[in-house]
């Protein structure tokens, strides 16, 4: 497979997109030398209730990627009518993507943690890579972590250094890569605690969210 030609995906609630989901598709699209990040704003996510309607998330997560191509939003999970399961998408994305491409799904840390409770996590690594980006608060050394995925990190992993420079041929699936992103104390959770206190977040998103959030009157 050719340098590049991996697709990463990042997937979340988006309640709303903020500078740190940026920042991690960014950087896991330059560390991994990926074609193509996909976010996909998740529907009804079975793990959580999102306080935005899809509609309004989505939307938002457009405005923040803007036009470019190798960026883009992906609406699969919003136009699923039934609760969301990555597994899914995972498996129409390496339906649709051919079975040696490189896939890699793009989490946070706090995220990674937590995959052990998700529906057939262990499955996921028949379809994708899995890239972990660091985040305040959560590590990934931890005592905490479940020991299936403690072994699962010592076994598939491609090595703690973060990936930078040369990136080595990549098999399509199955390993764990941890991804080298500055620490952003950022979260949507935070976004929408400032915005209900009338505090600024400026810095959190970009302006066309803002402006979103606030025409829409969104997280009040
Ligand atoms: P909330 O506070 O509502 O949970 P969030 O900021 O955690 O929102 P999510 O939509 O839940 O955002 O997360 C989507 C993905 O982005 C997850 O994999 C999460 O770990 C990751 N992520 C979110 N914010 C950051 C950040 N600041 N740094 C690294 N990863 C992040
Ligand atoms: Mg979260």
């Amino acid at each position: 497979m050719s340098k590049g030609s991996g697709v990463g995906i990042v997937g979340g609630t988006f309640d709303p997109i903020h500078a740190g989901h940026l920042a991690m598709a960014r950087e896991a699209q330059r560390q991994l030398d990926l074609e193509q990040v996909l976010l996909i704003p998740a529907g009804t996510p079975w793990q959580r209730n999102p306080e935005a309607p899809a509609k309004d998330r989505l939307a938002m997560a457009r405005l923040a990627v803007g036009c470019g191509d190798t960026i883009k939003v992906d609406d699969r999970e919003v136009r699923r009518n039934r609760p969301t399961y990555t597994l899914d998408t995972l498996q129409e994305l390496r339906a649709e993507w051919g079975a040696d491409r490189p896939l890699w799904l793009i989490l946070g840390a706090d995220a990674f943690l937590n995959l052990p409770t998700w529906y057939r996590w262990e499955e996921l690594f028949q379809y994708a890579h899995i890239a972990v980006a660091c985040r305040p608060g959560y590590d990934f050394q931890s005592k905490e972590m479940a020991p299936a995925l403690r072994e699962r990190l010592s076994g598939g992993n491609l090595g703690t250094d973060p990936i930078m420079g040369s990136v080595p041929k990549f098999p399509p699936n199955g390993t764990i890569a941890l991804l080298d992103i500055p620490l952003l104390d950022i979260s949507s959770t935070g976004v929408r605690n400032a915005l209900q206190h009338h505090q600024p977040v400026g810095d959190l998103l970009p302006a066309s969210v803002l402006d979103y959030i606030e025409s829409h009157q969104l997280y009040r």
